[in-house]
């Protein structure tokens, strides 16, 4: 059965983010089932999954109210559109409660499908507000190279990730980027809070080039997450603040990833004090159940969109979907009343700093960090000290030695990136890092 469902992927399925010949010889791996913490293999192999799925999987595996409410809502009503002023119960409600969790000053939502139709939102409504404004002058978009916003034109063209940029033709006019906070990448002969506001001071020269009258936006995760777990050094959100203020330009905070928990609050902008004027969600909305993303939108913005704004032409056959947006709220709900997010950070968030830490003595690794439920470590040559040469693929390696080990590490270059489920405990945060061990040392001999 395994072996002629791999072969039927392999003549049928096209995978994201793959190389399709390089599948097609090794074969995929046939994730059955899942349960908590834990996905398991056609095989029978138990995998502690470190990486929630895609970052999304926050309520963890298994949770039959989040089936419940899917089968009440298909039952009631599968689908309806909430275009041309039509709305239905499960999409007010989960708005209502949306608005009620995010920062005060946002106040209204714009549902889609997936986070990448969530940054295209942002994109049009960007540059409709300040057209609105009497200042359509003001169209560019600043993002940050490795920076990801998905993988639809607009959502790459934020992007940052050259790979993406190379394939396709061109992106969307109008964008560019600025050098990410990566300190150990780029910054590691500097002082940490030094090389943070060197990268804001970078942000405000690409300003003032553009010529500040025409800078719409600028857009960036709290924590770049699929870059590599990039936390910025704390001088450099207050500096970027100070930089976009400064000039009058929107600030766009992508919580896709950090949204929903996964730094122990209900969105990184809340970690880091940002008062973004959009945020774009999705993954940790549903846990992932269903798919499901939105655009909360500041008073400053949607104010003008309502009052001046007349007919905004956008929108997509799912925004609001109302069996996605019953399993979103159900999630919502469980994930208040269980206390997940003030677990990760006041339980979960530093014991996972204390336990990944200890990671940091291995020969292997250059740094270990983390921040609520996400952490990295950065591989190194014990040789050297620096980064292993690009031809031995160290991180793929580590990668698939892990997931071997029972482990789901996902790689980013030579970057290793965790971010498990939100429900995890303790206990099993100490496995974790123990096969994250295990996976180092075989990695280590594998490269002796
Ligand atoms: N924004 C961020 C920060 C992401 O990490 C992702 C996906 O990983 C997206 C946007 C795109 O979301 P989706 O894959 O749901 O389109």
């Amino acid at each position: 059965m395994t072996h002629s469902l791999q072969a039927l992927d392999r003549a049928y399925h096209l995978h994201p983010f793959t190389d399709f010949k390089a599948l097609g010889e090794e074969g995929s791996r046939l994730i059955e089932r899942a349960e908590g913490v834990y996905i398991f293999d056609a095989e029978g192999n138990r995998i502690l999954d470190g990486m929630a799925g895609l970052w999304c999987v926050n309520l963890g595996y298994g949770r039959e109210e989040l089936v419940t409410a899917a089968a009440e809502q298909m039952r009631q009503l599968p689908y309806y559109n909430t275009f041309f002023k039509t709305t239905h119960p499960p999409a007010v409600k989960l708005a209502e409660k949306l608005c009620a969790l995010a920062p005060e000053h946002l106040n209204h939502v714009f549902f889609t499908g997936s986070g990448s139709e969530a940054n295209d939102t942002v994109l049009r409504m960007v540059r409709r507000y300040w057209a609105l404004e009497g200042r359509p002058e003001k169209q560019w978009v600043i993002g940050r190279e490795n920076g990801y916003h998905g993988s639809t034109v607009a959502g790459m063209s934020l992007g940052g990730m050259a790979p993406m940029h190379d394939q396709g033709g061109p992106g969307v006019p109008g964008i560019t980027h600025v050098r990410q906070p990566y300190w150990f990448g780029e910054g590691r002969d500097q002082d940490p809070e030094a090389f943070g506001r060197q990268c804001a001071a970078a942000l405000e020269t690409k300003i003032q080039e553009l010529g500040e009258a025409r800078v719409a936006a600028f857009i960036a995760e709290p924590v770049q997450g699929a870059g590599g777990a990039i936390m910025p050094p704390e001088s450099y959100w207050p500096a970027v603040k100070a930089v976009l203020a400064k000039y009058d330009i929107l600030l766009v905070v992508d919580e896709v990833i950090c949204g929903f928990g996964r730094l122990g609050e209900w969105f990184g902008s809340v970690h880091f004090d940002l008062a973004p004027d959009l945020m774009p969600i999705a993954k940790g909305l549903s846990s992932g159940y269903l798919p499901i993303g939105g655009v909360l939108v500041g008073d400053r913005v949607a104010d003008t969109l309502i009052e001046e704004g007349g007919e905004f032409f956008h929108g997509f056959t799912y925004s609001g979907h109302p069996v996605c947006a019953a399993v979103a709220l159900k999630n919502l709900e469980l994930m208040e009343t269980e206390g997940v997010v003030e677990r990760v950070r006041d339980e979960l968030g530093p014991y996972l700093a204390r336990r990944w830490a200890t990671l940091g003595d291995h020969p292997l690794v250059g740094e270990a960090r983390s921040l609520g439920l996400m952490g990295a470590l950065e591989l190194i040559d014990p040789a050297t000290g620096e980064r292993f040469d690009k031809a031995l693929a160290a991180g793929n390696l580590c990668r698939d030695i892990s997931f071997r080990h029972g482990l789901v590490m996902r790689s980013v270059g030579d970057t290793m990136i965790i971010a498990p489920p939100l429900v995890i405990t303790c206990e099993q945060i100490d496995d974790l890092v123990t096969l994250a061990r295990e996976a180092l040392d075989e990695t280590a001999r594998c490269l002796a």
